[in-house]
Protein backbone atom coordinates (compact mmCIF):
# COMPACT_ATOMS: atom_id res chain seq x y z
CA UNK A 1 0.00 0.00 0.00
CA UNK A 2 1.20 3.18 -1.08
CA UNK A 3 0.03 5.60 1.61
CA UNK A 4 -2.09 5.43 4.88
CA UNK A 5 -5.32 7.98 2.90
CA UNK A 6 -5.37 9.51 -0.06
CA UNK A 7 -7.39 12.82 -0.15
CA UNK A 8 -9.42 14.14 -3.17
CA UNK A 9 -8.94 17.89 -3.65
CA UNK A 10 -7.07 20.55 -1.65
CA UNK A 11 -10.37 23.12 -1.04
CA UNK A 12 -10.41 24.10 2.31
CA UNK A 13 -11.66 20.83 3.07
CA UNK A 14 -9.49 18.52 1.86
CA UNK A 15 -6.52 20.42 3.26
CA UNK A 16 -7.89 20.46 6.75
CA UNK A 17 -8.45 16.69 6.63
CA UNK A 18 -4.76 16.16 5.61
CA UNK A 19 -3.51 18.63 8.10
CA UNK A 20 -4.95 16.54 11.03
CA UNK A 21 -3.90 13.22 9.59
CA UNK A 22 -0.56 14.16 8.92
CA UNK A 23 -0.59 15.65 12.59
CA UNK A 24 -2.20 12.31 13.89
CA UNK A 25 0.94 10.22 12.00
CA UNK A 26 -1.01 9.12 8.86
CA UNK A 27 0.88 9.00 5.72
CA UNK A 28 -1.56 11.41 3.57
CA UNK A 29 -1.50 12.18 -0.14
CA UNK A 30 -3.84 14.83 -0.98
CA UNK A 31 -4.29 14.90 -5.09
CA UNK A 32 -5.64 17.95 -6.25
CA UNK A 33 -6.94 18.85 -9.97
CA UNK A 34 -5.53 22.75 -10.04
CA UNK A 35 -2.21 24.00 -10.10
CA UNK A 36 -2.85 25.84 -7.05
CA UNK A 37 -4.01 24.99 -3.32
CA UNK A 38 -7.30 26.49 -1.89
CA UNK A 39 -10.60 25.63 -4.62
CA UNK A 40 -13.29 27.92 -3.87
CA UNK A 41 -10.90 30.04 -1.83
CA UNK A 42 -8.44 32.16 -3.86
CA UNK A 43 -6.64 35.75 -3.83
CA UNK A 44 -4.43 38.21 -5.69
CA UNK A 45 -2.32 41.07 -4.54
CA UNK A 46 -2.23 44.92 -6.01
CA UNK A 47 0.77 46.29 -6.61
CA UNK A 48 -0.14 48.56 -3.45
CA UNK A 49 0.16 45.03 -1.26
CA UNK A 50 -4.01 45.04 -0.58
CA UNK A 51 -5.20 41.64 -0.84
CA UNK A 52 -8.50 40.82 -3.08
CA UNK A 53 -10.46 38.21 -2.75
CA UNK A 54 -11.83 35.97 -5.25
CA UNK A 55 -13.75 33.57 -3.24
CA UNK A 56 -14.73 32.93 0.51
CA UNK A 57 -13.61 36.03 2.32
CA UNK A 58 -15.93 36.47 5.40
CA UNK A 59 -17.35 34.04 8.82
CA UNK A 60 -19.26 34.47 11.64
CA UNK A 61 -18.73 34.26 16.01
CA UNK A 62 -20.47 30.85 15.32
CA UNK A 63 -18.10 29.19 12.83
CA UNK A 64 -16.31 27.76 16.03
CA UNK A 65 -14.06 24.98 13.24
CA UNK A 66 -13.25 27.50 10.77
CA UNK A 67 -12.33 30.26 13.81
CA UNK A 68 -10.18 27.39 15.76
CA UNK A 69 -8.24 26.64 12.62
CA UNK A 70 -7.38 30.05 12.11
CA UNK A 71 -5.99 30.55 15.64
CA UNK A 72 -3.67 27.37 15.30
CA UNK A 73 -2.51 28.73 12.04
CA UNK A 74 -1.44 31.62 14.16
CA UNK A 75 -3.69 34.09 11.78
CA UNK A 76 -6.05 36.69 13.11
CA UNK A 77 -9.51 37.80 12.77
CA UNK A 78 -10.38 41.44 12.22
CA UNK A 79 -13.98 42.51 11.92
CA UNK A 80 -15.19 42.44 8.45
CA UNK A 81 -17.28 44.86 6.19
CA UNK A 82 -19.85 45.50 9.70
CA UNK A 83 -17.97 47.39 10.81
CA UNK A 84 -17.96 50.21 8.00
CA UNK A 85 -19.76 53.10 8.70
CA UNK A 86 -22.77 53.92 7.28
CA UNK A 87 -25.63 52.29 6.04
CA UNK A 88 -26.94 49.73 3.86
CA UNK A 89 -28.50 50.27 0.03
CA UNK A 90 -30.83 48.19 -1.60
CA UNK A 91 -31.39 48.89 -5.74
CA UNK A 92 -34.58 48.05 -7.46
CA UNK A 93 -36.13 49.05 -11.26
CA UNK A 94 -37.75 51.70 -9.74
CA UNK A 95 -35.89 53.19 -7.23
CA UNK A 96 -32.59 52.86 -4.65
CA UNK A 97 -32.89 53.74 -1.21
CA UNK A 98 -29.98 53.99 2.07
CA UNK A 99 -30.75 52.67 5.32
CA UNK A 100 -34.29 50.80 6.51
CA UNK A 101 -36.77 50.33 5.96
CA UNK A 102 -35.98 49.73 1.74
CA UNK A 103 -38.40 51.61 -0.27
CA UNK A 104 -40.77 49.66 -1.41
CA UNK A 105 -42.61 49.44 1.77
CA UNK A 106 -45.47 50.79 3.20
CA UNK A 107 -47.49 51.18 5.84
CA UNK A 108 -47.19 47.69 8.41
CA UNK A 109 -45.00 45.35 6.08
CA UNK A 110 -42.16 46.49 8.44
CA UNK A 111 -44.05 45.33 11.47
CA UNK A 112 -45.44 42.29 9.56
CA UNK A 113 -41.50 41.55 8.86
CA UNK A 114 -40.68 41.98 11.81
CA UNK A 115 -43.91 39.47 12.75
CA UNK A 116 -42.67 36.65 10.36
CA UNK A 117 -38.55 36.53 11.50
CA UNK A 118 -39.62 35.61 14.97
CA UNK A 119 -42.27 32.99 13.49
CA UNK A 120 -39.15 31.41 11.03
CA UNK A 121 -36.39 31.83 13.91
CA UNK A 122 -39.02 30.05 16.58
CA UNK A 123 -39.73 27.74 13.74
CA UNK A 124 -35.73 27.25 12.77
CA UNK A 125 -35.49 26.39 17.05
CA UNK A 126 -37.66 23.60 16.87
CA UNK A 127 -35.46 22.08 13.83
CA UNK A 128 -31.70 19.89 14.74
CA UNK A 129 -29.46 21.21 11.96
CA UNK A 130 -27.89 17.54 12.39
CA UNK A 131 -31.10 15.50 11.78
CA UNK A 132 -33.81 17.87 10.03
CA UNK A 133 -35.32 14.35 8.67
CA UNK A 134 -36.71 13.28 11.74
CA UNK A 135 -38.65 16.62 12.47
CA UNK A 136 -42.01 15.49 12.64
CA UNK A 137 -42.95 18.00 10.19
CA UNK A 138 -40.00 17.12 7.75
CA UNK A 139 -42.13 16.16 4.83
CA UNK A 140 -44.01 19.23 4.67
CA UNK A 141 -41.53 21.70 5.72
CA UNK A 142 -39.18 20.61 2.92
CA UNK A 143 -41.61 20.35 0.66
CA UNK A 144 -42.60 24.00 1.13
CA UNK A 145 -40.48 26.96 -0.70
CA UNK A 146 -39.34 29.80 1.92
CA UNK A 147 -41.85 32.42 -0.22
CA UNK A 148 -44.75 30.36 0.04
CA UNK A 149 -44.57 29.43 3.64
CA UNK A 150 -43.61 33.56 4.24
CA UNK A 151 -47.23 34.21 2.04
CA UNK A 152 -48.89 31.42 4.02
CA UNK A 153 -47.78 33.83 7.13
CA UNK A 154 -49.69 36.66 5.99
CA UNK A 155 -46.53 38.18 4.48
CA UNK A 156 -47.36 40.88 1.66
CA UNK A 157 -45.31 40.77 -2.02
CA UNK A 158 -43.45 43.77 -0.42
CA UNK A 159 -42.05 41.55 3.04
CA UNK A 160 -41.45 38.61 0.17
CA UNK A 161 -39.84 40.72 -1.96
CA UNK A 162 -37.41 41.89 0.93
CA UNK A 163 -36.38 38.60 1.86
CA UNK A 164 -35.78 37.49 -1.42
CA UNK A 165 -33.62 40.46 -2.54
CA UNK A 166 -31.30 38.92 0.50
CA UNK A 167 -31.47 35.96 -0.47
CA UNK A 168 -30.35 36.57 -4.08
CA UNK A 169 -27.59 39.64 -2.00
CA UNK A 170 -26.42 35.93 -1.02
CA UNK A 171 -26.29 34.19 -4.20
CA UNK A 172 -27.86 31.65 -3.37
CA UNK A 173 -30.87 30.58 -5.04
CA UNK A 174 -34.71 31.99 -4.92
CA UNK A 175 -36.64 31.96 -2.54
CA UNK A 176 -39.35 30.37 -4.23
CA UNK A 177 -37.59 27.68 -4.96
CA UNK A 178 -35.66 26.93 -1.55
CA UNK A 179 -36.77 24.41 0.90
CA UNK A 180 -38.33 25.93 4.00
CA UNK A 181 -36.90 23.11 6.47
CA UNK A 182 -33.22 23.40 4.50
CA UNK A 183 -33.42 27.19 5.18
CA UNK A 184 -34.86 26.22 8.66
CA UNK A 185 -31.78 23.94 9.13
CA UNK A 186 -29.36 26.63 8.52
CA UNK A 187 -30.57 29.02 10.61
CA UNK A 188 -31.05 26.15 13.40
CA UNK A 189 -26.99 25.57 12.84
CA UNK A 190 -26.33 29.96 13.87
CA UNK A 191 -29.36 31.13 15.58
CA UNK A 192 -28.71 34.41 16.26
CA UNK A 193 -28.05 35.45 20.00
CA UNK A 194 -30.12 38.57 22.44
CA UNK A 195 -31.56 40.80 20.24
CA UNK A 196 -31.18 39.25 17.18
CA UNK A 197 -32.52 36.08 18.20
CA UNK A 198 -35.80 36.62 16.46
CA UNK A 199 -33.75 38.08 13.37
CA UNK A 200 -33.18 36.05 9.94
CA UNK A 201 -29.68 35.48 8.24
CA UNK A 202 -28.09 38.48 10.83
CA UNK A 203 -25.01 40.01 8.42
CA UNK A 204 -23.21 39.96 11.87
CA UNK A 205 -23.43 35.90 13.16
CA UNK A 206 -23.06 34.90 9.57
CA UNK A 207 -20.36 37.62 8.37
CA UNK A 208 -18.86 39.59 10.91
CA UNK A 209 -15.39 38.64 10.49
CA UNK A 210 -12.63 37.75 8.11
CA UNK A 211 -9.03 36.88 8.24
CA UNK A 212 -6.92 39.71 8.36
CA UNK A 213 -3.68 38.28 6.60
CA UNK A 214 -6.40 36.90 3.33
CA UNK A 215 -8.70 34.34 3.61
CA UNK A 216 -6.87 32.10 0.86
CA UNK A 217 -4.22 32.63 3.35
CA UNK A 218 -5.93 29.91 5.49
CA UNK A 219 -5.89 27.61 2.95
CA UNK A 220 -2.13 28.25 1.57
CA UNK A 221 -0.59 28.32 5.48
CA UNK A 222 -2.05 24.56 5.34
CA UNK A 223 -0.77 23.43 1.79
CA UNK A 224 2.55 25.24 2.44
CA UNK A 225 2.77 22.94 6.18
CA UNK A 226 1.62 19.75 3.81
CA UNK A 227 4.18 20.28 1.18
CA UNK A 228 4.82 17.44 -1.15
CA UNK A 229 1.69 15.49 0.11
CA UNK A 230 -0.57 18.01 -2.09
CA UNK A 231 0.23 16.53 -5.81
CA UNK A 232 -0.83 19.36 -8.23
CA UNK A 233 -2.61 19.64 -11.70
CA UNK A 234 -3.95 15.72 -10.36
CA UNK A 235 -7.24 15.11 -11.57
CA UNK A 236 -9.17 12.20 -9.75
CA UNK A 237 -10.57 10.37 -12.38
CA UNK A 238 -12.02 6.69 -10.66
CA UNK A 239 -11.95 5.49 -7.11
CA UNK A 240 -12.08 1.61 -6.00
CA UNK A 241 -13.10 1.28 -2.41
CA UNK A 242 -12.20 -1.64 -0.72
CA UNK A 243 -11.08 -2.77 2.80
CA UNK A 244 -8.52 -4.73 1.35
CA UNK A 245 -7.04 -1.46 -0.25
CA UNK A 246 -8.62 1.20 -2.16
CA UNK A 247 -7.05 2.73 -5.26
CA UNK A 248 -7.32 6.15 -7.11
CA UNK A 249 -6.41 6.20 -10.61
CA UNK A 250 -5.38 9.73 -12.04
CA UNK A 251 -5.99 11.81 -15.44
CA UNK A 252 -2.32 11.25 -15.99
CA UNK A 253 -3.22 7.62 -15.86
CA UNK A 254 -0.95 6.40 -12.53
CA UNK A 255 -3.14 4.37 -10.03
CA UNK A 256 -2.35 5.58 -6.32
CA UNK A 257 -3.32 3.33 -3.18
CA UNK A 258 -4.04 3.42 0.34
CA UNK A 259 -5.54 1.95 2.98
CA UNK A 260 -8.57 4.86 3.02
CA UNK A 261 -10.11 7.26 1.07
CA UNK A 262 -11.45 10.62 1.82
CA UNK A 263 -13.01 12.71 -0.60
CA UNK A 264 -13.01 16.09 -0.43
CA UNK A 265 -14.86 16.81 -4.10
CA UNK A 266 -17.43 19.61 -4.45
CA UNK A 267 -21.01 17.62 -5.30
CA UNK A 268 -20.81 18.74 -9.11
CA UNK A 269 -17.21 17.38 -10.11
CA UNK A 270 -17.94 14.96 -7.71
CA UNK A 271 -20.56 13.31 -10.25
CA UNK A 272 -18.00 12.68 -12.96
CA UNK A 273 -15.69 10.45 -10.70
CA UNK A 274 -16.90 7.01 -10.86
CA UNK A 275 -16.58 5.11 -7.81
CA UNK A 276 -16.73 1.24 -6.85
CA UNK A 277 -17.31 -0.57 -3.78
CA UNK A 278 -19.41 2.04 -2.12
CA UNK A 279 -22.92 1.56 -1.12
CA UNK A 280 -25.78 2.49 -4.46
CA UNK A 281 -27.43 4.39 -1.23
CA UNK A 282 -24.56 6.85 -0.50
CA UNK A 283 -23.59 7.54 -3.95
CA UNK A 284 -26.84 8.40 -4.78
CA UNK A 285 -27.67 10.67 -1.72
CA UNK A 286 -24.07 12.43 -2.81
CA UNK A 287 -25.47 12.31 -6.16
CA UNK A 288 -28.83 14.49 -5.21
CA UNK A 289 -26.89 17.42 -3.87
CA UNK A 290 -26.73 20.30 -5.91
CA UNK A 291 -25.18 23.84 -5.62
CA UNK A 292 -26.60 27.35 -6.54
CA UNK A 293 -24.36 28.39 -9.70
CA UNK A 294 -22.92 32.25 -8.96
CA UNK A 295 -20.15 34.42 -9.76
CA UNK A 296 -18.27 36.68 -8.26
CA UNK A 297 -16.93 40.36 -9.27
CA UNK A 298 -14.20 42.23 -7.30
CA UNK A 299 -13.28 46.13 -8.16
CA UNK A 300 -10.35 47.63 -6.41
CA UNK A 301 -10.83 51.37 -5.85
CA UNK A 302 -7.62 53.76 -4.46
CA UNK A 303 -10.36 54.47 -1.75
CA UNK A 304 -13.50 53.51 -0.13
CA UNK A 305 -15.56 56.31 -1.95
CA UNK A 306 -18.95 55.32 -0.71
CA UNK A 307 -18.14 56.71 2.26
CA UNK A 308 -18.87 59.93 0.83
CA UNK A 309 -22.57 59.95 0.30
CA UNK A 310 -23.29 57.60 4.32
CA UNK A 311 -23.03 54.20 2.62
CA UNK A 312 -21.09 51.37 4.02
CA UNK A 313 -20.05 49.85 0.44
CA UNK A 314 -23.53 46.83 1.92
CA UNK A 315 -26.01 46.67 -1.33
CA UNK A 316 -28.69 44.55 -1.72
CA UNK A 317 -29.83 44.65 -5.83
CA UNK A 318 -32.13 43.48 -8.61
CA UNK A 319 -29.70 43.85 -11.46
CA UNK A 320 -27.67 41.74 -12.40
CA UNK A 321 -25.35 41.78 -9.73
CA UNK A 322 -27.13 41.06 -6.57
CA UNK A 323 -24.96 42.72 -3.51
CA UNK A 324 -21.98 44.46 -2.76
CA UNK A 325 -19.71 45.15 0.04
CA UNK A 326 -16.23 45.93 1.04
CA UNK A 327 -13.96 43.24 1.44
CA UNK A 328 -10.87 45.75 2.04
CA UNK A 329 -10.18 49.19 2.23
CA UNK A 330 -11.81 50.52 -1.04
CA UNK A 331 -11.79 47.01 -2.47
CA UNK A 332 -15.43 46.10 -3.39
CA UNK A 333 -17.18 42.50 -3.88
CA UNK A 334 -19.81 41.89 -5.44
CA UNK A 335 -21.82 38.35 -6.37
CA UNK A 336 -24.19 37.30 -9.37
CA UNK A 337 -26.86 35.01 -8.21
CA UNK A 338 -27.78 31.91 -9.54
CA UNK A 339 -31.02 33.61 -11.21
CA UNK A 340 -28.70 35.58 -12.97
CA UNK A 341 -26.11 33.81 -13.95
CA UNK A 342 -27.22 33.06 -17.12
CA UNK A 343 -27.78 37.05 -17.87
CA UNK A 344 -24.06 37.55 -17.52
CA UNK A 345 -23.30 34.73 -19.33
CA UNK A 346 -25.12 35.81 -22.16
CA UNK A 347 -23.57 38.94 -21.94
CA UNK A 348 -20.72 40.03 -24.69
CA UNK A 349 -17.32 39.09 -22.99
CA UNK A 350 -15.70 42.63 -23.48
CA UNK A 351 -19.06 44.01 -21.68
CA UNK A 352 -19.27 42.31 -18.89
CA UNK A 353 -17.03 44.49 -16.86
CA UNK A 354 -19.07 47.53 -17.74
CA UNK A 355 -21.99 46.02 -17.38
CA UNK A 356 -21.42 45.27 -13.89
CA UNK A 357 -19.34 48.05 -13.08
CA UNK A 358 -22.84 50.37 -14.18
CA UNK A 359 -24.53 48.37 -11.43
CA UNK A 360 -22.46 49.73 -8.94
CA UNK A 361 -21.86 53.25 -10.18
CA UNK A 362 -25.89 53.43 -9.84
CA UNK A 363 -25.38 52.77 -6.17
CA UNK A 364 -22.04 54.80 -5.59
CA UNK A 365 -21.91 57.33 -8.19
CA UNK A 366 -19.52 57.46 -11.21
CA UNK A 367 -16.33 56.74 -9.41
CA UNK A 368 -17.23 53.33 -9.38
CA UNK A 369 -15.99 53.46 -13.43
CA UNK A 370 -12.66 53.64 -12.81
CA UNK A 371 -11.24 51.18 -10.74
CA UNK A 372 -7.62 50.47 -10.32
CA UNK A 373 -8.44 46.64 -11.50
CA UNK A 374 -11.39 44.45 -11.71
CA UNK A 375 -12.06 40.44 -11.54
CA UNK A 376 -14.96 38.35 -12.92
CA UNK A 377 -14.69 34.75 -11.44
CA UNK A 378 -17.53 32.51 -13.10
CA UNK A 379 -16.95 29.77 -9.94
CA UNK A 380 -20.38 28.21 -11.40
CA UNK A 381 -19.49 27.59 -14.35
CA UNK A 382 -15.66 26.28 -13.35
CA UNK A 383 -14.78 22.74 -14.06
CA UNK A 384 -13.58 21.83 -11.04
CA UNK A 385 -16.41 23.64 -8.95
CA UNK A 386 -19.28 23.85 -11.01
CA UNK A 387 -21.34 25.95 -8.43
CA UNK A 388 -20.66 28.00 -5.57
CA UNK A 389 -22.18 26.77 -2.18
CA UNK A 390 -25.24 24.48 -1.13
CA UNK A 391 -28.61 25.14 -2.85
CA UNK A 392 -31.32 22.75 -1.38
CA UNK A 393 -34.92 23.41 -3.73
CA UNK A 394 -38.31 21.91 -2.33
CA UNK A 395 -37.56 18.48 -1.80
CA UNK A 396 -34.02 18.21 -1.78
CA UNK A 397 -33.29 17.78 1.98
CA UNK A 398 -35.21 14.52 2.17
CA UNK A 399 -34.20 12.70 -0.99
CA UNK A 400 -30.43 13.41 -0.08
CA UNK A 401 -31.79 12.01 3.37
CA UNK A 402 -29.91 11.13 6.36
CA UNK A 403 -26.55 9.50 4.78
CA UNK A 404 -26.18 13.78 4.50
CA UNK A 405 -22.51 14.32 6.03
CA UNK A 406 -21.73 10.90 6.73
CA UNK A 407 -19.23 8.15 6.14
CA UNK A 408 -18.66 4.29 4.96
CA UNK A 409 -15.24 2.99 5.99
CA UNK A 410 -12.55 2.95 4.62
CA UNK A 411 -14.65 5.75 2.03
CA UNK A 412 -14.96 8.85 3.82
CA UNK A 413 -16.66 12.36 2.86
CA UNK A 414 -16.18 15.73 3.40
CA UNK A 415 -17.09 18.90 2.05
CA UNK A 416 -18.78 22.65 2.42
CA UNK A 417 -21.69 20.99 0.74
CA UNK A 418 -21.77 18.09 3.53
CA UNK A 419 -22.24 20.61 6.16
CA UNK A 420 -25.86 22.08 6.58
CA UNK A 421 -25.26 25.55 3.71
CA UNK A 422 -22.18 25.17 2.45
CA UNK A 423 -19.75 28.12 3.87
CA UNK A 424 -16.01 27.93 4.73
CA UNK A 425 -16.96 26.55 8.23
CA UNK A 426 -18.26 23.74 6.61
CA UNK A 427 -15.39 23.22 4.88
CA UNK A 428 -13.33 22.64 7.68
CA UNK A 429 -16.06 21.55 10.86
CA UNK A 430 -16.32 18.00 8.40
CA UNK A 431 -12.68 17.89 6.98
CA UNK A 432 -11.28 17.75 10.52
CA UNK A 433 -14.10 15.83 11.23
CA UNK A 434 -13.43 13.16 8.52
CA UNK A 435 -9.59 13.00 9.66
CA UNK A 436 -11.08 12.23 13.33
CA UNK A 437 -12.77 9.38 12.00
CA UNK A 438 -10.03 7.92 9.81
CA UNK A 439 -8.15 8.31 12.92
CA UNK A 440 -10.33 6.64 14.77
CA UNK A 441 -10.91 3.71 12.81
CA UNK A 442 -6.92 3.01 12.43
C1 LIG B 1 -17.54 33.54 -4.77
C2 LIG B 1 -17.62 32.79 -3.49
C3 LIG B 1 -17.81 33.49 -2.32
C4 LIG B 1 -17.92 32.81 -1.11
N1 LIG B 1 -18.04 33.53 0.04
C5 LIG B 1 -17.99 32.89 1.22
C6 LIG B 1 -17.87 33.63 2.42
O1 LIG B 1 -17.78 34.85 2.41
N2 LIG B 1 -17.85 32.93 3.58
C7 LIG B 1 -17.89 31.56 3.61
O2 LIG B 1 -17.85 30.99 4.70
N3 LIG B 1 -17.96 30.84 2.48
C8 LIG B 1 -17.98 31.48 1.29
N4 LIG B 1 -17.98 30.77 0.13
C9 LIG B 1 -18.03 29.30 0.20
C10 LIG B 1 -16.68 28.71 0.58
O3 LIG B 1 -15.65 29.39 -0.09
C11 LIG B 1 -16.69 27.25 0.16
O4 LIG B 1 -17.84 26.63 0.70
C12 LIG B 1 -15.47 26.49 0.66
O5 LIG B 1 -14.28 27.20 0.44
C13 LIG B 1 -15.46 25.16 -0.06
O6 LIG B 1 -14.38 24.36 0.39
P1 LIG B 1 -14.30 22.85 -0.04
O7 LIG B 1 -12.95 22.37 0.35
O8 LIG B 1 -15.47 22.10 0.45
O9 LIG B 1 -14.45 22.84 -1.63
P2 LIG B 1 -13.50 23.50 -2.73
O10 LIG B 1 -12.86 24.72 -2.18
O11 LIG B 1 -14.31 23.65 -3.95
O12 LIG B 1 -12.34 22.45 -2.92
C14 LIG B 1 -12.50 21.30 -3.72
C15 LIG B 1 -11.18 21.02 -4.41
O13 LIG B 1 -11.33 19.84 -5.20
C16 LIG B 1 -10.65 20.04 -6.42
N5 LIG B 1 -11.19 19.12 -7.41
C17 LIG B 1 -12.38 19.14 -8.04
N6 LIG B 1 -12.51 18.07 -8.84
C18 LIG B 1 -11.39 17.33 -8.71
C19 LIG B 1 -10.92 16.09 -9.25
N7 LIG B 1 -11.67 15.38 -10.11
N8 LIG B 1 -9.72 15.65 -8.86
C20 LIG B 1 -8.94 16.33 -7.99
N9 LIG B 1 -9.32 17.51 -7.44
C21 LIG B 1 -10.53 18.00 -7.80
C22 LIG B 1 -10.91 21.49 -6.74
O14 LIG B 1 -9.96 21.99 -7.66
C23 LIG B 1 -10.78 22.13 -5.37
O15 LIG B 1 -9.47 22.55 -5.08
C24 LIG B 1 -17.86 31.40 -1.09
C25 LIG B 1 -17.64 30.69 -2.26
C26 LIG B 1 -17.51 31.37 -3.45
C27 LIG B 1 -17.27 30.60 -4.71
Amino acid sequence: MNHDVIVLGAGLAGLAAAWDLAAGGADVLVAEARGRAGGRVEQTELPDGRLVQLGGEVVGRAHSAYLALVAELGLSLVPSYVAEPGVIARATPEGISAGDPPHWFGPGDDTAHRRVSAAFAALAASVDPDDPWNHPEATALDGLSVADWLRSEGASPAVVRLWEIGQLALADGSYERTSLLAALRKHAAVPGEGDRSSGHYDYEDWEGLRVAEGSATVALRMADALGERVRYGAPVEAVDISRSGCAVRLASGETLTARAVVSALPVGPLRSVPISGVSTERLASLHRQRQAVAAKFAAAYTKPFWRDSGLNGLSENEGVLGSTWPQNEGVLSALIPPERYGVLLGMPQALRETELLSDIARLYGDEAHRPLGSWIRLWGTDPWTQGYVTQWTPGDVLAVGPLHGTHEPPFYVCGSDQWVAGYMEGAVRTGRAAADEVLRHG
